[in-house]
């Protein structure tokens, strides 16, 4: 079994991007570590009624991590405590050298995190950046580890747009791991309330989640077995 790292900007982006794909690997009894870099404490949305001010946000935000960790089965969330809206400006070697002790702590097999500057948000770019320097210092003492970025698109034109080094367009199907996904959908209560689709009938709302969700493999060695990130 293999640990896999998810290094993401906000609470709610292990979920919302690749929350089936998490539970899963939980699932199969992989480890899986979520680096969030903020608590997202300056998100617009205070939940439907108003659950939070902007002092109270970060801290219930946390929370609902918690909750979207527990729910997917992740085994252990490390909050890096950086600023929300501000992780560009975290020092380079500062944030680099955070990660790469992770790394080297944890020994993921696989790192989840976005590309610069394809994951859109400031943030996003942002983490994405760190965590491919610091998988790059990882990587010299373990070769065999993977890096992956998130792909926002669901087929081969969106894995078109990935500059080089870009190997492969990894496709995880988690048909049987919706279930999950939703219930985390749903512990981050305040970025989904609006989301009429994620509060109806259980069923109805597992069966609009997408079936599968997609990765881009950056570095490391070929994947063996389509449709995996670990083997
Ligand atoms: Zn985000």
């Amino acid at each position: 079994m293999a640990t896999v790292m998810g290094v993401f900007a906000h609470p709610d982006d292990e979920t919302f991007i690749a929350g089936g794909t998490f539970a899963r690997l939980a699932a199969e009894g992989h480890r899986v570590v979520i680096a969030c870099a903020t608590r997202g404490e300056m998100g617009r949305r205070l939940g439907v009624p108003l659950r939070a001010t902007r002092e109270s946000l970060g801290a219930l935000r946390e929370q609902e991590l918690r909750e979207a960790c527990a729910a997917l089965g992740v085994s252990r969330l490390v909050l890096l405590g950086y600023r929300d809206k501000e992780v560009e400006m975290v020092p380079e070697d500062e944030g680099v050298s955070r990660l790469e002790s992770l790394f080297a702590e944890e020994r993921p097999a696989s790192v989840i995190t976005f590309h610069d500057p394809l994951g859109g948000h400031p943030d996003h770019a942002a983490i994405g950046r760190l965590a491919t320097s610091a998988f790059a210092r990882y990587r010299r003492m373990n070769e065999g580890a993977r890096l992956f970025y998130l792909a926002w698109g669901d087929d081969l034109a969106a894995f078109r747009r990935y500059p080089q080094p870009a190997k492969a367009l990894v496709e995880v199907d988690v048909r049987a791991y919706r279930r999950q996904k939703l219930l985390a959908f749903r512990a981050h209560r305040t970025q989904s309330e609006l989301d009429g689709a994620i509060w109806g009938s259980e069923e109805k709302a597992v069966h609009r989640m997408r079936h599968c969700e997609y990765f881009v493999l950056s570095q490391g060695p070929s994947l063996r077995r389509p449709g995996t990130l670990t083997d």
